[in-house]
């Protein structure tokens, strides 16, 4: 029986590791990635397609369901789980980051953030107790901590005012949840680009004790580079034997690049937000369906991948598809893309475990860098 949330390091390869995650849903292998349900939907897939590209976890967002359908609704209805008829673990995040980014804030003080929907104007109202009372009535396998997330670029002022608040709305999320089996809190590392905010968060993070650490505010337009950077030092902070999740990240060369920094879960809606839009990750490299190159073409997508596009339908036709704007298109590019993702988190956990993830990484980084522009 999987009764305690736990985390079990399996393997190390350098930095990067090979773990799994114990929820009360089930086992969660690492390096995972959680394709996005922001809406109770992960967009233009069925549930049982999420399930056949291996993906183990799938996340939901605080902000979107407290407005609509409410958690109220979902409680009511026997929880996340069963709304979606999705029964395997479940993170939800905590708001923080969608109520600073698409709502219209009104007011930010100690006590939490008081802000007006994106979708018409109404006033809420959202503080760490009430952003952990949302995530029990959904019934998060994995929850997420109340906190501020800063803009980038930040002054130092800045990130360590949103750093500190964050800290205070840390302990009274870790007070505020209800500590059952199989369910875990995780605690969210800020403090920007700046190394001694980082330690700090870290370091009293880990004093008020959590289950797994989220690496927030990062991929928030500083670029690979600066983020791999912030990476380096960032991760060092953070206990080894409790999984490790940065938030929102990424392109496949984020990811490769982040696992071999020790970073252990990913989110990102680029496969499906991509998907929609024409493009696909292959083996070879991103391409754009569109492109007028394809009009003809008579191969599968990625002649590896087992999806359902993949196949059944050649590139031709998912041409014909994305130019005719057939909403066909959108889910056969969206499920081949998350197949994508899952195959290249099970490359991954296998290069690890095989002791040769540095050469997949640098094989993975040759390959990434071509480039399809549409034509
Ligand atoms: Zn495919």
């Amino acid at each position: 029986m999987l009764n305690k949330f736990s985390f079990n390091l399996k393997n190390t390869h350098n930095k990067a590791r090979r773990g799994e995650v114990f929820t009360a849903h089930g086992k969660i292998q690492t390096p995972a990635f959680m394709p996005v349900g922001t809406a109770a939907t992960v967009k233009a897939i069925k549930f049982d397609d999420i399930k056949k590209s291996g993906a183990e976890i799938i996340l939901g967002n605080t902000y979107h369901l407290m407005l609509r359908p409410t958690a109220e609704l979902i409680d009511q209805l026997g929880g996340f789980h069963k709304f979606m008829n999705w029964d395997k673990p479940i993170l939800t995040d905590s708001g923080g980051f969608q109520v600073m980014s698409l709502s219209k804030i009104r007011k930010i003080t100690d006590a939490g953030v008081e802000f007006s929907s994106h979708l018409d104007g109404s006033k809420h109202f959202v503080s760490p107790e009430r952003s952990i009372e949302i995530q029990h009535k959904l019934g998060s396998d994995i929850t997420m901590i109340f906190d501020e997330c800063v803009q980038f670029p930040a002054t130092y002022d800045q990130a360590k005012e949103a750093m500190e608040r964050s800290i205070a709305w840390a302990k009274r999320s870790k007070e505020a949840f209800k500590q059952r089996d199989g369910y875990g809190i995780f605690g969210i590392v800020q403090g920007s680009t700046f190394r001694d905010l980082r330690e700090i968060s870290a370091k009293k993070l880990v004093e008020i004790g959590f289950d797994g650490y989220a690496v927030g505010g990062l991929a928030v337009g500083e670029g690979q580079k600066v983020m791999f950077e912030v990476l380096d030092y960032a991760v060092d902070f953070l206990p080894e034997d409790k999984p490790r999740y940065l938030m929102g990240v990424g392109k496949p060369s984020d990811i490769v690049g982040a696992v071999a920094r020790g970073i252990d879960m990913f989110d990102c809606v680029i496969p499906t937000r991509s998907g929609r839009t024409g493009q696909a990750f292959t083996r070879n490299g991103a391409i754009n369906i569109r492109n007028a190159k394809y009009k003809t073409d008579d191969k599968p997508l990625d002649d590896k991948c087992a999806c359902y596009a993949c196949t059944n339908h050649s590139r031709a036709y998912l041409h014909h598809l994305a130019k005719a704007g057939e909403i066909l298109a959108s889910m056969l590019l969206s499920e081949h893309n998350i197949f994508y993702y899952q195959d290249l988190m099970k490359d991954i956990r296998l290069a690890i475990e095989e002791k040769r993830f540095d050469d997949f990484a640098a094989d993975f980084f040759d390959v990434e860098d071509v480039v399809d522009i549409e034509q």
